[in-house]
């Protein structure tokens, strides 16, 4: 069987394996970075508004706050009713340079034991969920002391 490998929101992430990075956007004017990507007007405050454009964001960062999910979330995630639902990690990231905090799933078979805040980890390339139509991507954060 294959799958296209399509991601679960478009324009938030690109690249594979070592490129693979998540995607903001940088308000010209006064530097702000947005994740998730604010491509309408520059949320700052004291800013007048600048020109908005795309950039990578650091790959790696350290935990800020983590949980365990055990229940299957609701849209937009995308889930198969007819699939045995699969506990995982919910990580709070502060990105290296930007220092802002993203959200997302710890890599399978990372649980909570595994995590502490300040531990450093790296977005990866991620499953969020398969299919009959496609192969859905995501990221995930993976802990830099873990491999594979
Ligand atoms: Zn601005």
């Amino acid at each position: 069987m294959s799958h296209t490998r399509t991601p679960v929101v478009t324009g938030w992430f690109a690249g594979e394996g070592d490129d693979f990075r998540l995607l903001g956007t940088r308000c010209a004017a006064c530097t702000s970075v947005f994740f998730p990507r604010e491509d309408t007007f520059c949320r700052n405050p004291g800013c007048d508004g600048g020109a908005l454009k795309e950039v990578p964001l650091s790959r790696r960062g350290r935990i800020w706050s983590y949980t365990d999910n055990r229940y299957r979330p609701p849209a937009p995630y995308a889930s198969d009713p007819d699939v045995e639902w699969q506990p995982y990690t919910l990580i709070a990231v502060e990105l290296a340079a930007e220092r802002i905090v993203v959200l997302g799933q710890g890599v399978p078979g990372v649980t909570v034991d595994d995590l502490a805040v300040g531990m450093e980890v790296e977005a990866v390339p991620g499953v969020l969920n398969e299919d009959a139509k496609a192969t859905w991507t995501t990221w995930h954060w993976r802990p830099t002391g873990v491999t594979a």
